[in-house]
C-alpha cells in the first residue's frame, strides 16, 4: 500500500499577519517544485487564516487550523467552530496536539469530541498522539499512544478514516531539539498502525498516514521519512523558515 507523504507546518502562536502571508507565499511558490509527490499544509494562528488563504491561492498547499471547538455555535467565548473554519477554506485541523493536551489541559474525551465534530463537518483531521519523557522512561510509550489513538478515534467510522492522519509526536521531542531516532520513531509508528488495524482492519491501517513530529529539521528529515511506517511529518519550529520547510518537503519525496 503506497501512502502519499504528507508534510504539515504548525506555526503555533508565531508570526504577525504580514509575516504569515509572506511565509505562506514562499511555501506556495516552492511547493510547485515538489509537485504532487508530497501533500503539504500549513497551520497558522486563527487570526492569520484569511491572509494565508489568499497567499496560498493557486497553489496545492492546503490550509490548516491548529484547533477547533466541537459545538456548532453558541455561548463559547473565545472558541472557533468548524463552520467558521470552513468559511475560510480550511481543509485540515489539528486535534490533540501535545501543547493543547499538556499546556492547556485537554483530555482524551475533549480531543475525541473535537475530532468527531471536525470529521462530521467535513474537515480533515491530523490527530496528534505521543508520550511524555516520564511515560517513555516508564515503558509506557505504546500504551499511551494506543490509549490516545483509540480515544481520539472513538467516534470515527471506517468510511471516515480516509480523512484522518495520525501524527506521532513524542512530547519530549517537541520544540526541544531532541529527535526520536528513526528506529524508535519507526517502532512507535508500527505499533500505532497495528492499533489502527485492531480498530478498523488491516486495509485501513495500511492506508492511513502516520506523520512523525518532534524537532524535525532539514538535517534529520530524510532519515526519519525513509522509515517504512513514517509518512511525512508535522513540523513546528522548522516550518517557520520557508527554505528549510521546503527542504523538509523535498526530503519527503525521496
Ligand atoms: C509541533 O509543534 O507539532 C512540533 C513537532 O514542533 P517542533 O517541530 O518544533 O518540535
Amino acid at each position: 500500500m503506497s501512502r502519499r507523504p504528507f508534510v504539515a507546518g504548525n506555526w503555533k502562536m508565531n508570526l504577525n499577519r504580514a509575516g504569515a502571508a509572506e511565509l505562506a507565499g514562499v511555501v506556495a511558490r516552492g511547493s510547485a517544485e515538489v509537485g504532487a509527490a508530497v501533500e503539504c499544509a500549513v497551520c497558522p494562528a486563527f487570526v492569520h487564516l484569511d491572509a494565508v488563504r489568499h497567499a496560498l491561492e493557486g497553489s496545492e498547499v492546503r490550509l490548516g487550523a491548529q484547533d477547533l471547538y466541537f459545538e456548532p455555535d453558541g455561548a463559547f467565548t473565545g472558541e472557533v467552530s468548524t463552520a467558521m473554519l470552513q468559511d475560510l477554506s480550511v481543509r485540515y485541523v489539528l486535534t490533540g496536539h501535545s501543547e493543547r493536551r499538556h499546556v492547556i489541559g485537554e483530555t482524551d474525551d475533549l480531543v475525541s469530541r473535537k475530532t468527531t465534530a471536525a470529521i462530521g463537518a467535513g474537515l480533515d483531521v491530523i490527530l496528534c498522539v505521543g508520550e511524555t519523557i516520564e511515560q517513555r522512561r516508564g515503558g509506557e510509550t505504546d500504551s499511551v499512544n494506543e490509549r490516545q489513538v483509540r480515544a481520539g478515534l472513538a467516534g470515527i467510522t471506517a468510511e471516515q478514516m480516509s480523512r484522518i492522519t495520525i501524527a506521532y509526536e513524542p512530547v519530549w521531542a517537541i520544540g526541544t531539539g531532541v529527535t526520536a531516532t528513526p528506529d524508535d520513531a519507526q517502532a512507535a509508528h508500527a505499533r500505532i498502525r497495528e492499533v489502527l488495524g485492531e480498530v478498523h482492519g488491516a486495509e485501513i491501517a495500511a492506508a492511513t498516514r502516520i506523520q512523525y513530529g518532534g524537532s524535525v529539521k532539514p538535517e534529520n528529515a530524510a532519515s526519519l521519512f525513509s522509515m517504512p511506517d513514517i509518512d511525512g511529518g508535522l513540523i513546528g519550529g522548522a516550518a517557520l523558515k520557508g527554505p528549510g520547510f521546503l527542504e523538509i518537503m523535498r526530503a519527503a519525496c525521496t
